[in-house]
């Protein structure tokens, strides 16, 4: 499968590569061995980060929108199999890299939001020993670095942080757990932040009140986010641009408008349409997209989409689309895209 056009920062549109991306992914494939065969989960994946900015990544459950960020860290299980690729991290390949030398930039200049704030904190240690701990690389004495976990925890909204130092994991709320997770990821000054549906697991006000933050201090800290999610309006709310991803493979990817006011792809359109945010009348069935997920181990020749396709032509079944311009920084995977 060939990438016709490349997803490119919003400022573009011409093709070119644009030296200002923090983060480049090639044209990568990984798989999963498996008792059956080789799981193909990304299959000639690309995307870009702007410096800046927040790019959401968006698809149902297993399109591979959580692999492609623990890919990006190389956090995969024991079976995971890179087949080529790229992924350019300030214009460095960190697929070549060591795992010694990942894990200098993990932490560092790539922190993690992940969606259960317990899988990131330590249940047995205090707030204040796991924040004194996630600041070892820092050149400075203890008394400083409490000082700096008091002030990014007060900047996400933990009330008396001073006093709350001494306490547990469980002795914080789901929100406010989630709070620390993100205070913790940001003391390292991140340049890329990789968030996995850091919000799913708290209540629609918890969840605004926690994007709204993590937006203001994005803007501190001046770094970019890379933020997976199924929840469209979340999305179209906190990010810049978006990804859409299907069955593993990217199927669109543009601007906030280009994807919620002029979706090109049919799986983009079929998503929104599914989108309980979106339907203005009262029912008691959410509407979903209908026809099976192909099988990954035997992806079928042609388009990943057309057994589910409501558009799906002849050729569907002969030839994979290209990722084609559908406008100006605007890309989708499908025949009916001529540009
Ligand atoms: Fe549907 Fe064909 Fe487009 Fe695939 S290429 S999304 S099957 S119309």
């Amino acid at each position: 499968m060939t990438v016709s056009v490349s997803t490119q920062a919003p400022s573009s549109g011409s093709g070119h590569r644009q030296p200002d991306n923090l983060l480049e992914v090639n044209r990568l494939s990984l798989a999963f061995q498996t008792s059956r065969g080789s799981l193909k989960a990304l299959r000639d994946v690309t995307l870009h980060v702007p410096k800046g900015s927040i790019v959401g990544v968006v698809g149902e459950s297993g399109c591979g929108k959580s692999t492609l960020i623990y890919a990006v860290i190389k956090l995969l299980a024991a079976n995971a199999r890179y087949n080529g690729g790229q992924i350019l991290f300030k214009g460095r390949d960190l697929l070549p890299m060591s795992l010694d030398q990942i894990r200098r930039i993990r932490g560092s200049e790539i922190s993690m939001i992940f969606q259960d704030p317990m899988t990131a904190l330590n249940p047995v240690h205090s707030i204040r020993r796991q924040m004194l701990d996630i600041q070892y690389r820092e050149r400075i004495n203890s008394n400083e670095k409490i000082q700096r976990a008091i002030a990014m925890l007060e900047k996400v909204g933990i009330v008396d942080a001073a006093g709350r130092l001494k306490n547990f994991p469980h002795h914080f709320s789901g929100g406010m757990r989630q709070r620390i997770a993100i205070a913790m990821a940001l003391l390292s000054k991140p340049t890329l932040l990789m968030a996995d549906e850091p919000t799913t697991a708290l209540d629609a006000t918890l969840e605004a009140q926690i994007i709204h933050r993590l937006r203001e201090l994005q803007q501190e800290v001046n770094c970019s986010i890379l933020f997976v999610s199924h929840h469209l309006g979340l999305v179209a709310e906190f990010c810049d641009r978006v990804v859409v991803m299907y069955a593993g493979e990217v199927v669109e990817e543009g601007t906030i408008r280009d994807i919620f006011h002029r979706a090109a792809h049919p799986y983009t359109k079929a998503l929104l349409e599914c989108d309980p945010a979106g339907i203005k009348e009262k029912t008691r069935f959410l509407p979903t997209i209908s026809g099976d997920f192909p099988d990954l181990v035997n992806p079928p020749p042609g388009c990943i989409f057309q057994s589910r396709c409501r558009r799906v032509m002849d050729i569907c079944a002969q030839r994979a689309p290209d990722l084609t311009r559908a406008a100006q920084g605007h890309v989708a995977r499908c025949h009916l895209v001529s540009g």
